[in-house]
């Protein structure tokens, strides 16, 4: 089986660029933000080379671009001013990704701060409705979290919850990032079947879209979210990864990965070490 794996990749050269630099790693796939994902300021359109960007990636194999909503977005924030921007720039974002090409926006759902839960939740679901309409023609996927701070989404029902409350939401779709799971405490090494079958339960395997594929530096149920390198030991300056090779390498195979984007978000080393290229090639090997 041949997987859709890549990274995160770079758009400063625009699209083109940036399936380059994924083939460039050897990627079936690649995930971008569609400017830095601390501020709303973006390049106009024309100048991403979206034209050529497809026909680079029709060549090399490449499918499927993912977009991360950038962090600024707090669709939970009970601050008039952080929900109206949340909610103006996701819209805008969504228009920009459909423009690139794109079938899927992954979304941080959000952190409630001095309110609780419940409130992030509805406020969440409440923002969704002004933005998600019949002719949304995206995945906007909510990603799984790990817990840190108050992040709402540090496990299946608070998703569902979410989704649930959403009115059209035939497209709204999960993000299963590795690293976030195992630092919110659902046991992905030793019991994914376990997990998949949960997560089936509560929020439906029909609405997982995407895997972001890291380690972690934290045991699980650390609620930390610092992402490792795979495989990672005491050497690896970044840090040792507590997920392993052999627990990411049985998730992609997995059939719930099958034909899905799998993306790696593991930290950057420096230029002359390819990490991600390594990385890809790690969990691509033949094992039968
Ligand atoms: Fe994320
Ligand atoms: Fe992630
Ligand atoms: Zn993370």
């Amino acid at each position: 089986m041949s997987l859709k794996i890549g990274s995160h990749v770079s758009i400063a050269e625009g699209l083109l660029g940036a399936a380059k630099e994924a083939a460039s790693y050897g990627a079936s796939t690649f995930m971008i933000y569609t400017g830095a994902p601390q501020n709303t300021r973006r390049t106009a359109l024309s100048n991403l080379k979206i034209e050529e960007g497809h026909a680079f990636m029709k060549e090399q194999g490449i499918h499927d671009i993912v977009v991360h909503a950038p962090y600024i977005i707090n669709l939970a924030s009970y601050k008039p001013h952080i929900y109206d921007l949340a909610i103006s720039f996701l819209s805008s974002e969504m228009e920009r990704t459909q423009a690139l090409g794109a079938n899927y926006i992954v979304l941080h759902p959000g952190s409630y701060t001095d309110k609780d839960a419940n409130y992030g939740i509805e406020r969440i679901a409440e923002g969704l409705n002004q933005i998600v309409n019949p002719d949304t023609d995206l995945w906007v996927c909510l990603e799984t979290m790990a817990g840190k701070g108050t992040e709402i989404g540090r496990n299946f029902e608070e998703l569902a919850k979410i989704i649930d409350k959403v009115k059209y939401n035939e497209k709204i779709g999960v993000c299963f990032d590795t690293c976030h799971t195992h630092d919110s405490g659902y046991d992905i090494i030793d019991h994914f079947d376990e997990v998949m079958e949960n997560f089936d339960q509560v929020i439906g395997l029909d609405r997982l879209k995407v895997f972001h594929i890291n380690g972690s530096l934290n045991p699980r149920g650390a609620q930390k979210d610092r992402h490792a390198n795979i495989n990672a030991d005491e050497t690896n300056p970044r840090g040792k990864d507590h997920i392993g090779l052999d627990a990411l390498y049985r998730i992609v195979h997995h059939p719930v990965a099958q034909d899905k984007p799998l993306i790696l978000e593991t930290p950057w080393l420096d230029s002359s070490t390819n990490l991600y290229a390594q990385e890809i090639a790690m969990l691509r090997e033949d094992r039968s």
